[in-house]
């Protein structure tokens, strides 16, 4: 679909067959290094269930690498042929080359190659929204990535990662979102920023913290809602749960410290979204 305001670019086809051509190191230092992925703008996502959701999505496709089963496949085939009518380059590879691509020995037969799309901090809106979920200094890709998949399944506006995060575009992020990446929208911004915007919120902001007083089934959410999440090993900062109308917790009994992280923004969140959700 052609996108107002964008240059067209044309499409074509490229048979590689050799693990140094340039587009294969390219997507290789795209896999493995946050600065490539970071000065190009670009990231990578293995698989056709994604490369259908981005195309669905309507997101940038740079390249979409088919091994010798997506070229048996009519999906895979559609897919190719919607990205390169957006200007893609199709890759058409052997076995060897995916796997030189990902670094992985079972490739998926499908490997896109899309551009990042975040969302500025002062174009965040939260009139309108249901919850935006802030998650501090997340550090674990897999967390990063179920938390984006649950953001999704709640209906949420979207996910803000505030000071120094995993990348949302590494491959690991990515993958564990199950496509979600390209149905939620992520920003970013330093913590002062974010106090910024919790302070002018209009609805609750809700931090979540082991020593809360509050449980998280008694609050009335206010929605817009936004749900502060603190850091795997250090929790909130003192500052950032000031930063809260309410702190709530999450009851436990058993020997656990704390629960993980995405496990408890998947509880927060049902219950946010508890009146929202039906079957
Ligand atoms: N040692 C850390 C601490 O003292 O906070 C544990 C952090 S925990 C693994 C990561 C985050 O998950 C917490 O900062 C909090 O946002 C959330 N969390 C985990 N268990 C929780 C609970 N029982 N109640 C509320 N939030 C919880």
């Amino acid at each position: 679909m052609p996108q107002p305001g964008k240059p067209q670019r044309i499409g074509a086809v490229k048979q590689i067959t050799s693990h140094s051509n340039p587009i294969v190191k390219e997507i290789k230092g795209l896999v493995s290094q946050r600065k490539h992925r970071t000065q190009s703008g670009l990231f990578v996502a293995e698989g056709l269930k994604l490369a259908t959701d981005a195309l669905a999505a309507n997101w940038d496709v740079r390249y979409l690498a088919l091994g010798p089963e997506a070229r048996e496949n009519p999906v895979a085939q559609k897919a190719a042929a919607t990205a390169k009518a957006r200007g893609a380059l199709i890759l058409e590879v052997n076995t060897a080359v995916l796997s030189a691509m990902t670094r992985k020995d079972n490739p998926q037969m499908v490997v896109g190659v899309y551009e990042q799309k975040l969302v500025h901090a002062d174009d965040l809106k939260p009139e309108n929204t249901t919850v935006w979920v802030a998650l501090d200094r997340v550090r674990d890709p897999g967390n990063l990535g179920t938390v984006i998949r649950t953001v999704d399944a709640v209906g949420g506006a979207g996910v803000i990662l505030v000071g120094d995060c995993t990348d949302p575009f590494a491959v690991e992020t990515v993958r564990a979102t199950m496509g979600s990446l390209f149905h939620v929208p992520i920003s970013k911004m330093p913590k002062d920023r974010f106090k910024q915007l919790a302070a002018s919120w209009p609805g609750t902001v809700t931090g979540t913290h082991l020593k809360g007083s509050v449980d998280y089934r008694t609050v009335d959410y206010q929605q817009p809602a936004l749900l502060l999440m603190g850091n795997e090993q250090q929790g909130l900062e003192d500052d950032m749960a000031g930063a809260c109308n309410c702190l709530i917790r999450i009851p436990q009994v058993g020997q656990a410290d704390s629960l993980n992280l995405a496990v408890a923004t998947g509880i927060a969140l049902y219950e946010i979204r508890r009146p929202h959700l039906e079957l």
